[in-house]
């Protein structure tokens, strides 16, 4: 596409669904297009404008554009900025689609990653501004996690994979763990492809090597390295090794992303480590997790890289990041961090290292949850249902003894509870039991809990 076919503000963009999108501004550009600011039907959108020449099948591509715009996006549609609507032929020699525009308090991954943004100064000739972006807290961090996850379980189960993920793909509440995923115009019917290949350091090592194309396993892995650059901030395949070259040319990168890639934290092979000094945030951040979410990171990027069933699937990482999200201890005192920094003693018994609180160990199916005031139960533990969303348990304060906690039953069913003394009560909707080494909690369905020591 020529500069000619850029628009300018003013100009009139007709959609083939009738009606004319109007060109506010520019919103910014990438390899493959340019997107502006429009309104459509007295509302705003985002128009992704295509460099024709830059599209390898641009008829193909299209027709999968209208496809999708037809299906609409994935059941957890509020999670995607999908395509919405596509612009007519015949008026300029490209095409476009239109999306919602991203709402406001979301930036981009990429952003997150690097932790900060240059701002241009209100003034011309005043220094810019550096605004950092992080989360604003652990569990907005593991709830963008699960969000992501989220998404792609939904467009997986729908029959599509997005085959181009990367950081700028993502647009994050760093407030709330919010997502929205965007750049959907990749998403195609597993096993078809128009021409993407993905993103440098997300490929999957087989798209790399040039033998396959993106589906559904190699989503798969980009996802692997999307959670782990927003755990780790960092690279999962930049060790020492990938240092030494000190540019990484296209043969090199074939050897490290490609033929032989090497995990910084293989735990057979450690020629790949991270080098202090330079991948100071993999070093810090790395034995910051607990063990179930190393060892997934550890499977991903060893068997994971050249096995693709063996890649860890979506239904997984949701299971691993819920845990995650309740590992992630709220003491009394205000301290806030992830259980493997408080003390363990005995072995099923927290000890926060700043006011000595004791926080005790629910087993409940394989998760371990530590009962800290506010730990949330989901439907998915309680019951035998894939929910992930819906709370069934709380761990509260006795709102008649301070300084006692319980576990509040917030789902419809009855539980029932076996005290110490071999009693058994049952346990109403709005009814709790209080926390007591060796409570044994029945579900129903089968699911039996207790209290650890
Ligand atoms: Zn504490």
């Amino acid at each position: 596409m020529g500069a000619s076919c850029e628009l300018k503000t003013g100009d009139r963009v007709r959609i083939k669904d009738g009606g004319e999108a109007v060109v506010r501004k520019e919103l910014g550009r990438g390899g493959q297009g340019i997107v502006y600011l429009v309104d459509y039907q007295g509302k705003p959108y985002a128009l992704k404008w295509y460099f024709y020449d830059k599209l390898p099948h641009p008829a193909d591509f299209r027709k999968n554009l209208e496809n999708n715009i037809d299906d609409g996006a994935p059941e957890n549609d509020h999670h995607f900025l999908w395509p919405k609507y596509i612009t007519a032929t015949g008026q300029y020699p490209t095409f476009g689609y239109l999306m919602d525009v991203a709402p406001s308090g979301y930036v981009d991954m990429d952003t997150i990653y690097i932790g900060f943004k240059w701002k241009k100064p209100a003034v011309k000739g005043q220094n810019a501004i550096k605004e950092t972006y992080k989360f604003e807290s652990l569990d907005a961090q593991v709830t963008a996690a699960i969000n992501i996850v989220k998404a792609f379980r939904s467009l997986h189960l729908a029959g599509k994979s997005y085959q181009d993920l990367n950081g700028g793909g993502f647009f994050i509440n760093t407030k709330t763990g919010e997502v929205l995923v965007c750049d959907c115009d990749n998403v195609a019917p597993d096993g078809e492809n128009f021409g993407i290949g993905g993103f440098p350091g997300y490929m999957a090592p087989e798209i790399v090597r040039g033998v396959a194309k993106p589906d559904v396993l190699t989503d798969r892995y980009s996802l692997a390295v999307v959670l782990f650059r927003l755990f780790m901030r960092s690279d999962p395949l930049e060790g020492k090794n990938v240092l030494k070259s000190v540019v990484l040319t296209e043969g090199k990168e074939l050897l490290h992303y490609g033929k032989s890639p090497i995990f910084i934290f293989d735990p057979n092979n450690d020629a790949n480590r991270p080098v202090k000094g330079v991948h100071d945030n993999a070093i810090k951040l790395w034995n910051l997790y607990p063990s179930y979410i190393r060892e997934a990171f550890t499977r991903s990027f060893t068997e994971g890289l050249m096995s693709p069933n063996k890649r860890i699937i979506e239904k997984r990482w949701q299971e691993l990041l819920i845990r995650l999200r309740s590992d992630i201890i709220h003491c009394s005192c205000g301290k806030v961090t992830y259980s493997t920094l408080f003390n363990h003693e005995p072995h099923f018994v927290c000890r926060c290292r700043n006011c000595g609180s004791k926080i005790y160990t629910l087993q409940i199916k394989d998760l371990l949850a530590p009962l800290y005031p506010g730990l949330k139960l989901y439907r998915c533990y309680t019951e035998n249902e894939d929910d992930f969303d819906t709370i069934t348990g709380e761990v509260i304060e006795n709102r008649n003894r301070k300084g006692m906690y319980g576990i509040k039953n917030l789902s419809k069913k009855v539980w029932k509870a076996k005290f110490p003394d071999n009693s058994i009560r049952d346990v109403a909707p709005g009814g709790g039991v209080p926390i007591w080494i060796g409570l044994q909690i029945d579900f129903g369905d089968g699911i039996g809990a207790r209290i650890l020591s």
